[in-house]
């Protein structure tokens, strides 16, 4: 059955970036309440995804939600290279909180400038 080798693959190479402290995509119906660190989570069904979902890469614990439902204003769209490693365009500027300022590009968070 080449079909869950597939399945077997993709679970082993979403484990192996994980491992390598890289950022995974997990597709939702619902928001969980707790939020995985080094994950993002794309909200949706059947692959229409209208919200992309992280906890914040520096250790504040908020969770950041970006809305991806067209003609919305910001919107953010997320890619993933060979249906892995997600980028999210354009970058997450927090203007609350922590004030994190940072991309999120192949799985890894770019920060725009040192704050910490
Ligand atoms: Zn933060």
């Amino acid at each position: 059955m080449p079909n869950l080798l597939m399945r077997l693959w993709s679970r082993a190479l979403t484990y192996i970036d994980g491992f390598c402290g890289r950022y995974t995509v997990v597709a939702v119906e619902d928001l969980p309440d707790e939020l995985q660190a080094q994950k993002v989570y794309a909200v949706g069904e059947s692959g229409h995804y209208w919200l992309a979902a992280l906890r914040c890469p520096c250790g504040c614990g908020a969770t950041i939600q970006l809305s991806m439902i067209e003609g919305q204003r910001p919107r953010w769209t997320l890619t993933q290279r060979r249906a892995r490693l997600p980028s999210l365009s354009p970058s997450i500027d927090r203007t609350v909180g922590c004030r994190s300022h940072f991309w999120l590009k192949q799985g890894v968070i770019r920060w725009c400038e040192a704050r910490r």
